[in-house]
């Protein structure tokens, strides 16, 4: 342990993107170990042996990831599969080949030269990108051109493993042939230049449930091989070097977390429902397939969120209503879901699918984005709306419009989806008779027009990530405008009991898919207003299921009635979390260690 005594102590602050606690040894992973020559061709007549040579490269990428994706699919990890598949269609994309081909012709540069103003050309298209979960898709192109140098040099990618286990993996980024490529039985953690919580490397981690850190800027330069680091996954956190009390602390915290996880897997298949006979529902959000094993062993009752943005990205060419009616299926014929609602695409602002961007808007969130722009580019979205429809013959499915500021929206949206309808049927296609239609309630005119709109559709879904910044007027993705992000702020409690009220009223079910419904601390406040249905990231869900079953209804609407009563949101605040510590002091009392 002396290795840590002597080297500097550095705390590093990232995004937790896969919760737990993890000490280990650092291995530095550097997938692009080569020297890479660039030189101009002194002849033309080189020209077409160095296209040639830069098509053998990708060829042999090509098999490499193929044989990759054989070894995958021999182990339990198929999470890798679908990525790597990504990864092969921007090996075939026409315009990466073309263009390459063409610095090589147009510049009598070496292959390798034109991949790199190849990758740098795509940097730069995806730095301008605002929007950070297109933006972090490059690292999909920068694995592939990583792959191609390394076949141009001709070196094969050694992985050198010099200890035995609790190797945390320290890198700038993890493509899932890396993860393929690695000995993940002995990988222990992640900790990563960038990324987020949509990254692959997240959705990997979390997947193996692997700790992991994303977004820590360049921790790979100031890690070594070998130096001791802690990974707490759960507060974003990484210790590099550790002092010797900290371990200590660290080792309680991680025995405590697994402790923990276990009980809480235990009981996260029961239902939620309090001591008083008040069940609510428990969804988990999803943004891929992928992630319905996880979200169905962590007790989600059925699909509250599936967000389809990501079928577009990664893709030159808009997906076809086979493309969406397949990847739906994959959702809907769950057998363990009760149901599962699609949410149709929440494009536009600052997330175009393809070619089609715009030109850039002054104030995206606030622009031509969800459903305004679906009823803009109809075309695209009756594509969606269709292949939702053909879904919902293949399983319970309910269809959820996002972002509606107004009756004409959600009325323009069913006259389209009717309309798809009646296509559908007209070709001879089957359709679920009796689709539920949902609305997001996520704009304030929307919570203002609540009672009306409530007798539109069958049901609510409140998005309290949009709801709050629009509310507050605070830019939900600004760090510096975080401590007025409060989801207990007397005006967001005031709207939030106005949408259940409204919907209730009307005799339709109100769910909640925000951040806010796996809020621990917000939990017997959305209880107290009897909300029917919450829907989470997978993590989340046994946490908020256990606080539900050892409260009472009652109970939370009386919490509800005194923290409504404040009028100042550090009030609120202070008011509920004195009353969950009190309450649930195992949930926690351990989260300020
Ligand atoms: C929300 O706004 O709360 C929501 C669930 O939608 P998204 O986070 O995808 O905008
Ligand atoms: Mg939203």
């Amino acid at each position: 342990m002396s290795v840590y005594q002597e080297k500097k102590t550095l705390v590093l602050k990232g995004i937790g993107i896969s919760p737990g606690i993890v000490i280990g040894k650092a291995y530095l992973f550097d997938p692009l170990d080569i020297q890479l020559s660039f030189y101009k061709l002194d002849d033309v007549a080189l020209i077409p042996k160095e296209i040639q040579r830069f098509k053998n490269a990708l060829k042999e990428s090509e098999r490499q990831l193929l044989e990759i994706q054989e070894n995958v699919r021999k182990t339990k990890i198929d999470e890798p599969l679908y990525v790597i598949d990504v990864h092969i269609l921007i090996l075939k994309d026409k315009k990466f080949i073309s263009r390459t081909t063409k610095y090589i012709r147009r510049l009598g540069i070496n292959a390798e030269w034109a991949v790199r103003m190849m990758l740098d050309r795509y940097k730069k298209i995806f730095a301008d990108v605002e929007d950070t979960y297109i933006s972090g898709r490059i690292s999909d192109i920068q694995h592939v051109a990583e792959r191609v140098l390394r076949n141009l040099s001709g070196k094969k990618r050694e992985t050198v493993w010099g200890f035995d286990d609790n190797v945390i993996v320290v890198a700038q980024d993890i493509s899932p042939a890396d993860t393929a490529q690695l000995k993940m039985e002995k990988v222990r953690g992640f900790a990563t230049d960038i990324g987020g919580r949509t990254s692959h490397t997240a959705i990997v981690a979390r997947s193996m449930e692997i700790p992991a850190v994303a977004g820590l800027d360049n921790i790979t330069s100031m890690v070594q091989t070998a130096d001791i680091l802690i990974v707490d996954g759960t507060a974003g956190l990484v210790i590099v070097n550790p002092y010797p009390d900290m371990l200590t602390r660290y080792e309680e915290k991680k025995t405590h977390y697994a402790a923990s996880k276990k009980e809480y897997l235990s009981h996260a298949k029961l239902p939620a429902v309090t001591l008083d006979n008040y069940r609510v529902q428990i969804g988990g959000n999803i943004e891929f397939v992928e992630e319905i094993p996880m979200a169905i062993t962590h007790g989600a009752e059925y699909i509250g969120l599936y967000r389809t943005e990501f079928i577009y990205i990664n893709s030159e060419d808009l997906p076809t209503e086979e493309d969406h009616f397949n990847n739906y299926c994959q959702v809907v014929k769950t057998k363990e879901l009760l149901w599962s609602t699609i949410r149709t695409f929440d494009l536009g602002g600052d997330k175009f699918p393809s070619n089609s961007k715009p030109a850039k808007e002054l104030n995206p969130q606030m622009g031509l984005r969800a459903i305004r722009f679906c009823l803009k580019e109809v075309d695209l979205f009756k594509t969606q709306l269709r292949a939702i429809l053909r879904a919902s013959a293949i399983g319970k499915t309910k269809i959820l419009f996002p972002m509606i500021s107004g009756i004409e929206e959600i009325r323009e949206a069913k006259k389209l989806l009717q309309e798809a309808r009646a296509e559908l049927i007209a070709e001879g296609l089957k359709v679920a008779p009796d689709m539920e239609i949902g609305a997001m309630i996520e704009v304030p005119s929307a919570v203002v027009l609540a009672d009306k709109l409530a007798r539109e559709v069958d049901f609510f879904s409140i998005g309290t990530n949009d709801l709050i910044q629009y509310a507050l007027a605070i830019d939900r993705a600004n760090e510096h405008l975080m401590y007025l992000y409060e989801p207990l702020h007397p005006a967001v409690l005031l709207l939030l009991k106005r949408v259940v009220d409204s919907a209730h009223k009307a005799k339709i079910r109100v769910a909640m898919c925000g951040e806010m419904a796996g809020d621990p601390m917000c939990c017997l406040i959305l209880l107290g207003m009897e909300l029917d249905e919450l829907s989470m990231n997978h993590l989340a869900i046994p946490r908020i299921k256990r606080i539900i079953r050892a409260s009472s209804l009652k109970d939370a609407k009386v919490l509800l009635k005194n923290a409504m009563s404040f009028s100042v949101a550090s009030e609120v605040r202070a008011y509920v979390q004195d009353y969950m510590k009190q309450h649930f002091p195992k949930e926690f009392q351990k989260e300020e260690d």
